[in-house]
This record gives structure tokens, C-alpha cells and sequence, in this order.
């Protein structure tokens, strides 16, 4: 008992309280903190576990990893900061979180035409900005999109470039209609596009879907056609850097970046353990215990993406925000974009219109490292040492 005492002091972790709905809401932050360390029950072994379909790990389950959850969660709330890295080993459960991002996703106006158009984009522009067939459509009073949850899109590891942005559609040339075929990347248009092992795909297909998701479009052109697409999503890559390199212009085009250790405490590498057989046993029930609070998180992210438009970044703090990267001497201009986006969704998921210096501090280190040129550095320092090395040699075989 006086271990098991211990070990909750020490991990934050709850094993022994019935499971409950947690409706106060603080901060997300608090919210992720008090749930994932609650308890749950071990449920009969599903008969069909292995065939049917199961449902993801849920995130709100996972032990430790504060870091990455959080910067999972702004990306939903701010889906225009520029992207999430997951940089770790493998078995670290950067997938697990990503795919258990599912349940917490919000709603969006999703386009019911093929081109992407959007009330939305008569309401900022004219009717010039949809096609024919929409503005005739809106004409008439009909929608033109509905409200639909965001969804998680999946990269495929081996996607060639025709995959990611689209080519010619090979049926609808039979028919002379020569059409182009929709790419991933405008499915992936208000969704949320996850592309794993970010560093073993080709560099220009890693660059076409880094353009589309700054610019928030694409164009494809084939021959004589060419189409434009929407395509604004959020980012989320991982990789492991034992398997390969990332090139610093790519690894400069994410906004937050997260090093993903594996768990240090062995209380919580055990209970992360058990919890993946509580829900490899009945994937279901184990969801099941997560699902209310699942729900209270999903509508905190909601809110919080509705409100993350009125949220401010007063003078004084962004005027520090310059400074620190001033005083680093970071030179990417991106990282201030993604500082300050990434400080207003952690006031909005607070709850505040006003961004303050603990925001500030809390995301920094997410948006800022690995952006300083290391590589230059390192390569200079390495120049220096083989210099050394291959002067030792020379006086070893040459003495003067
Ligand atoms: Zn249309």
C-alpha cells in the first residue's frame, strides 16, 4: 500500500478511485493531467478482438508524454501553426497519440462540391470566387457545404507524387472528359494529414505537401489541364532519427517540434504496459472508460478553436517573444509565426483572450528548437577535427 502510496505521489498516476466524469474544467492542460492518470477497470476479453474493427488507444489513456499532447492539442486548436514534428524512436506511442487524436476532433464546414466551394468564400469574396454550378446553387438558397467532424488522413508510406497532389483521371479519359483525379492533399483540405516516417519520403513530395499546407492550396497541372484545390489542413509528422535524416529547410517548415522519449519512471512504464493490455483485452470497454471524458475534451477544443480568433497578443509580450529570438539568433522567420500561434491557442485553451508571459514559456521550447543552424555549427567543428586528424597522419607517415 505505502508503495502503491508512492508511486501515485510521485506519477501523478490514481490507481485506486473509481473511475468519474471530470466536468470542471480548468485549463486542458489540467483536464489531460487529471484523466490520464485516472483509474479504470479491466473488462471480459472481447471474443472478436483481433477481427472487428477497434477503436484507437485513447489519447486521453495515454501515460506521460505531456509534451506531445500538448502540442497535439494546439495544432487542433490552431490548425495554422504550421505543423507538429514528432522526433523519436520507435515504440515511443507517436503514432498511438496521433490516431487517438480521432475522438477529440471539432466540426468544420466541409465543401458538397468537388472544386471545395464555400458559403464562406461568396461571403469574403463574390460569387466569382465558387463555380458556376455552386453560385447558382447559392443563388437558389441551397447549401453549399455541412458541418462535418475533421478527419484524420493517413499518408500512405510509399505514396508517389501523383498520389499527393493528383493526375489525370485514367477513366475519365475513356469517356474524353479528360478529368484530374483529387491527390490526398485535397482530401486532406480542413482535415488533419498525418504523414509518418516524414524522413524516408522523396523530398518533392515531402515539398508539395509543405507548399499546400503554408499556402493553404495547390495547383496540379498535367498537359493543358490544370486545377486549383483547397487544401488547408494541419500537419502532423513523425520520424525516427535513426533511420534517416530530415533536410533543415524541411525541418524548418514545421511550426512545434517534440522529442519524444520513451517513459523514464518505471511506474509509469508499467502502468503503460498494463494499460495496453487492458485494451488489447476488450479494446471497447477500455475506450468505453475514457469516453465521457473524451467528450468533455472534444467540446474544450471546440470552443477553444471558436474562440481562438478574439485572442490577442498584447504589445509587451510579443515584443519579448522578438527578443528571444533575437537573443537565440534564430534566424527562420517562421519562428516567431509559430510562437505567437502557437501562445494564442494555449490562451484560448485556457480560456483567455490575452496572451500572457506563461503562455509564452510553455511553448517556446515547442516552437523554437532545432531551428538555430546546429548543422553549420557542427559541420564547422567536425571540419576542425578532421583537419587535426589528418595533420596527426601526416606528421605520423611524414615526420618534418
Ligand atoms: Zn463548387
Amino acid at each position: 500500500m505505502r508503495e502503491k502510496v508512492m508511486a501515485e505521489e510521485e506519477t501523478g498516476l490514481n490507481f485506486g478511485t473509481e473511475p468519474e466524469l471530470i466536468t470542471e474544467v480548468g485549463s486542458l492542460q489540467e483536464l489531460l493531467d487529471k484523466v490520464s492518470g485516472r483509474s479504470y477497470e479491466i473488462g471480459q476479453p472481447q471474443e472478436d478482438a483481433g477481427i472487428m474493427d477497434k477503436p484507437p488507444f485513447p489519447f486521453l489513456a495515454l501515460i506521460g508524454q505531456k509534451e506531445m499532447k500538448l502540442a497535439l492539442l494546439l495544432s487542433l486548436i490552431n490548425p495554422h501553426l504550421g505543423g507538429v514534428l514528432l522526433i523519436g524512436p520507435r515504440g515511443t506511442g507517436k503514432t498511438t497519440a496521433v490516431r487517438g487524436l480521432v475522438d477529440l476532433l471539432p466540426h468544420v464546414r466541409r465543401s458538397l462540391c468537388h472544386y471545395g466551394c464555400l458559403e464562406e468564400d461568396i461571403e469574403e469574396n463574390s460569387l466569382d470566387a465558387v463555380c458556376p454550378a455552386c453560385a447558382q446553387k447559392y443563388g437558389h438558397g441551397e447549401r453549399l457545404s455541412e458541418l462535418e467532424k475533421v478527419r484524420l488522413v493517413e499518408l500512405p508510406l510509399n505514396a508517389r507524387l501523383e498520389d499527393v497532389v493528383g493526375g489525370l483521371d485514367p477513366r475519365a479519359e475513356i469517356n474524353e472528359r479528360m478529368r484530374l483525379k483529387r491527390g490526398i492533399l485535397s482530401h486532406a483540405d480542413r482535415n488533419l494529414l498525418y504523414v509518418d516516417e516524414v524522413n524516408m519520403l522523396k523530398d518533392q513530395v515531402v515539398d508539395a505537401i509543405l507548399d499546400a499546407a503554408a499556402q493553404g492550396q495547390f495547383t496540379v497541372r498535367r498537359g493543358v489541364m490544370s486545377a486549383t484545390y483547397r487544401s488547408d489542413f494541419a500537419l502532423i509528422g513523425s520520424m525516427n532519427p535513426e533511420e534517416g535524416y530530415l533536410r533543415p529547410q524541411i525541418m524548418d517548415r514545421f511550426g512545434l517540434r517534440v522529442i519524444v522519449k520513451g517513459l523514464e519512471k518505471k511506474e509509469e512504464r508499467m502502468e503503460a504496459y498494463q494499460r495496453t493490455l487492458a485494451y488489447k483485452n476488450n479494446p471497447r470497454s477500455f475506450g468505453d472508460q475514457f469516453s465521457g471524458n473524451t467528450q468533455v475534451m472534444r467540446e474544450e477544443i471546440q470552443i477553444s478553436r471558436d474562440n481562438l480568433k478574439d485572442v490577442k497578443v498584447p504589445e509587451k509580450v510579443a515584443q519579448t517573444d522578438l527578443t528571444l529570438i533575437e537573443k537565440l539568433e534564430i534566424d527562420s522567420l517562421r519562428a516567431e509565426i509559430t510562437l505567437f500561434e502557437a501562445a494564442r491557442a494555449y490562451a484560448a485553451a485556457d480560456a483567455r483572450l490575452e496572451v500572457n508571459f506563461d503562455d509564452l514559456r510553455t511553448v517556446a521550447p515547442l516552437a523554437l528548437r532545432l531551428r538555430r543552424s546546429k548543422f553549420m555549427a557542427d559541420y564547422l567543428n567536425d571540419q576542425v577535427e578532421e583537419d587535426k586528424e589528418l595533420g596527426n597522419v601526416l606528421d605520423e607517415m611524414m615526420p618534418s
